[in-house]
Parts: C-alpha cells; sequence; structure tokens
C-alpha cells in the first residue's frame, strides 16, 4: 500500500487538476423526518444529490453507500449510557411519557418509569431541538458510516477526495445529543484518520461554532480545529476568540468570530490568509472541511451574505493543497439553497464548472424562479468593519505564531487526562440547554415544509483523554 501521508498518490500540479473524489450517500437519507415545522430536513441530501446526479457529475467520482456505523464504532467517542439511549428511544417511548403526564389516568409504575425517561431526555437533551424521530438512531449510523467510511478511503489512499453531505454534524457531544445533532460524525471520522495520520486539521464553515469538535480535542495537538462562526447572542455561544486549546492542545483550537452580513470578499480575505498560515506552520496530513451551509445568504436560522462561489473558495483553497481531504455537511436550513451550494462544491471537488442554468430535476420546482446553480447575495449590511476584520486576522496570525513548527513526537508523553465521575453529569442537568432555534414554525416559505414531508467551566471533561486517541501507524 502506498503510505497515505506521502501525498505521492494525489496527481500532482496546480489546482484545477483531477483529483480522485469518492462520495457517500444513503439512498434513504431523505426519508428521516424531524418532524413538522423543525428546519433541519434531511431532505435536502437527497436534493443535493438528485442535482449531482443531473450534472451528470457522479460519473466523475466512486459513489458508495456508506455501512452503517454500529453502536461500537459510535463508543468510540460516545459514552456507553448515551449510546444505548440513542439506540433504544422511539417516538413510541415519547408518546408513552406525554400520555402518563400529571393529570392524565396512570398508574403508580408507569408513572416511575414516565419519570425515569423524563429524566433521560432532560440528560442527553432530546426533545425540542433534538426529537426523537422515527428511526432515529438509524439516521445516525447513516451519517456517522459515511464519515467513517470516507476516512477509511482516505486512509487507504484510495481517494483524494471523500465527500458525505450527510455528515458535519458538528453540535453532538460525548454524552448528549446539541443542535440538530446526535452523533458527532466529525469526531468519529477524524479519530478514524488518527489511525494513518500524525495531524489532522478541521476547518468548519458553518455559521454556528463547531464546538462538539473542538471540545472532543480542545487538549491534543494532533487535531488542529478552526472555525468561522457568527459570534455573540447566538447558538452554542462558545467561540470567543481567545478560546485557543488546553494543555499540549493550546494554540491548536482557533476561533474566527464574526459578526452578521458576512460577505464573500471578507470571509475570502480573513479565510484564505489564515488558512495559508495554518497548512504552513502545522502541515496537517489529512483535513476534514465541514461544509455547514447556513453561512450562505438568505439561511432561515443564518444571518451572513455569502453566495454559493464564496462559501465554495474555501473548498477550492482547501483542495489545491493537495492534502487528503474529506468534505461534509453539517447546517443549512433553506434547502434549496443547501442544494445548490454541495452540488457546486461537488463539481469544484471533482473540477468541472458546471452551467448555470439548472437541468431539469426531480426538484426543479423549488428552484424557482430562476432556476439557476447559484444565488445573488442579498442587499444588506456588513456589519462586519474593514477594521474588525483585520484586528480578528492579526490575532489569528498571532495565536499562529506561537506554533513554531508541526508537533511530531511530544504528544505521546501527555499523561492520560481522567473522565469526571458519573454525579457530574447529574448536576449538569439543571443548565438550561441552550437553543439554536426558539420553536416557532417558519412562515417564509410553508411550501418548502409541505415539500419535505415525504429535517466553561468543564471544558476539559469531554475532551478525549490520550488513550482514546490512535496512535498512528506511519512515520512522519
Ligand atoms: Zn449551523
Amino acid at each position: 500500500m502506498a503510505n497515505p501521508n506521502s501525498g505521492a498518490s494525489l496527481v500532482g500540479g496546480p489546482d484545477g487538476t483531477k483529483r480522485r473524489v469518492s462520495y457517500f450517500y444513503e439512498p434513504t437519507i431523505g426519508d428521516y423526518y424531524y418532524g413538522q415545522g423543525h428546519p433541519m430536513k434531511p431532505h435536502r441530501i437527497r436534493m443535493a444529490h438528485n442535482l449531482v446526479v443531473h450534472y451528470y457529475l457522479h460519473r466523475r467520482m466512486e459513489i458508495s453507500r456508506p455501512f452503517p456505523a454500529s453502536a461500537t464504532d459510535i463508543r468510540r467517542f460516545h459514552s456507553n449510557d448515551y449510546v444505548d439511549f440513542l439506540s433504544s428511544v422511539s417516538p413510541e417511548t415519547v408518546a408513552a411519557l406525554s400520555s402518563s403526564a400529571p393529570g392524565s389516568a396512570q398508574d403508580s409504575t408507569s408513572s416511575s418509569a414516565a419519570g425515569s425517561s423524563a429524566r433521560q431526555f432532560r440528560r442527553f437533551n432530546v426533545g425540542e431541538d433534538c426529537p426523537v424521530f422515527d428511526g432515529l438512531f438509524e439516521f445516525c449510523q447513516a451519517s456517522a458510516g459515511g464519515s467513517l467510511g470516507a476516512a477509511v478511503k482516505l486512509n487507504r489512499g484510495d481517494a483524494d477526495i471523500a465527500i458525505n453531505w450527510a455528515g458535519g454534524l458538528h453540535h453532538a457531544k460525548k454524552g448528549e445529543a446539541s443542535g440538530f445533532c446526535y452523533v458527532n460524525d466529525i469526531v468519529l471520522g477524524i479519530l478514524e484518520l488518527l489511525k494513518y495520520h500524525q495531524r489532522v486539521l478541521y476547518v468548519d464553515i458553518d455559521i454556528h461554532h463547531g464546538d462538539g469538535v473542538e471540545e472532543a480535542f480542545y487538549t491534543t495537538n494532533r487535531v488542529m480545529t478552526v472555525s468561522f462562526h457568527k459570534f455573540g447572542d447566538f447558538f452554542p455561544g462558545s467561540g470567543h476568540i481567545k478560546d485557543t486549546g488546553y494543555g499540549q492542545g493550546k494554540y491548536y483550537a482557533l476561533n474566527v468570530p464574526l459578526n452578521d452580513g458576512m460577505d464573500d470578499d471578507s470571509f475570502r480575505g480573513l479565510f484564505r490568509p489564515i488558512i495559508q498560515k495554518v497548512m504552513e506552520v502545522y502541515q496537517p496530513n489529512a483535513v476534514v472541511l465541514q461544509c455547514g451551509a447556513d453561512s450562505l445568504s438568505g439561511d432561515r436560522l443564518g444571518c451572513f451574505n455569502l453566495s454559493v462561489r464564496g462559501h465554495a473558495d474555501c473548498l477550492r483553497f482547501l483542495r489545491s493543497f493537495n492534502v487528503p481531504l474529506m468534505v461534509l455537511g453539517g447546517g443549512g436550513y433553506t434547502i434549496r439553497n443547501v442544494a445548490r451550494c454541495w452540488c457546486y462544491e461537488t463539481a469544484v471537488a471533482v473540477g468541472v464548472e458546471p452551467e448555470n442554468k439548472l437541468p431539469y430535476n426531480e426538484y426543479y420546482e423549488y428552484f424557482g424562479p430562476d432556476y439557476t446553480l447559484h444565488i445573488e447575495p442579498k442587499n444588506m449590511e456588513n456589519q462586519n468593519s474593514i477594521k474588525d476584520l483585520e484586528k480578528i486576522r492579526n490575532a489569528l496570525l498571532e495565536h499562529l505564531s506561537k506554533i513554531e513548527h508541526a508537533p511530531s513526537v511530544q504528544f505521546q508523553e501527555r499523561p492520560p487526562a481522567t473522565d469526571p465521575p458519573e454525579e457530574e453529569d447529574e448536576a449538569m442537568d439543571c443548565r438550561p440547554a441552550p437553543r439554536i432555534w426558539n420553536g416557532g414554525c417558519y412562515d417564509s416559505d410553508p411550501e418548502e415544509d409541505q415539500k419535505s414531508q415525504n429535517e466553561d467551566s468543564n471544558m476539559e471533561s469531554d475532551s478525549l483523554a490520550d488513550s482514546e486517541i490512535p496512535q498512528n501507524h506511519n512515520d512522519t
């Protein structure tokens, strides 16, 4: 087997040259349904795939149906009790709970069972943002299975770029759901990459902070996380510019806090110089890019003003470094634009420029009145001043200057961190869980809803301990 760290298997040359692209798609993914009025719609992945096929992009890459991630796979990051809960909970459990609510007829046994379920729901943070829906665990298995499959492809040197639009669920924590995410496919995928790669770079362009991934790798230098996100009175609330990692991980977590109205030029003016510097100083052996599409203009939950081209420029830039690259989905709540974005990014990955006029496809009516692939940014104020952006860029470059050269072996000497006792988990139940969505139904686009019927105090505790991070097999 070719050494996947050598990069020798990649087609050399400047950007625009061919890459071997592997694309993971589970055909049933679009059938999972978070519930009426819920903004997260797995249907958008099917829409993106449908565009990919009608642009004939599938002929330019290898398509695989992912193996579902097993409970054992998922336990490599998530806690046993949480995985047990996810794999056994069902909408019927929830229905039983509400039918035994105070005031309804019940016996004492069902009442105490209901009380225990209610505690579990709070403990694992399922309910409003993260509802229990039909097939929830299978959905998680498909999402995580795609990212694990993508990691294995890259590890074997069988692909240069591996795509899983059903992945990118960056808010999920070791022992709880958060922000529409239940299983953190990204952490699982990175752990798989770490078996073969000394250093993995994670880049997150979702409008929300990539908190779950940052937290998991906060104390290690084997993974550098870089998140670009809206910061200030916005979910999940973390991702301050001064949060840079801890212990051996100090300066290996980077945060780029932004304001409303980020446009293509402003985004590019931060992304390119910061990532250029990251690539120089960190020299990752593999890169994972979370392409959350809620940073696009006109997103239902987001407030940035990026075009599809501006969003895809991040992928274009990372691709140009010729380092094994995993490309994942994430947020994105104006689903016609999510489909546009991920289709275009698939085209960028394979190195073609698709026509702006959309081909006829099964969801054609979603794309009116213009029926184009690209979207115009909105006429909205960019609340990020040139001065602010310069300050942020300089602060990030300053953090990066603290890393003199790529770390190699010293990481192995860290003492293993210990897990917090279970009692602390219980105490955490009292926290009000922050919400990504105010719970209101969306009236801006009821047609879309209709169509898709058929989506710091304890910061170290959930970081992965040394012993949980695989040693890589190859010397670098
Ligand atoms: Zn998001």
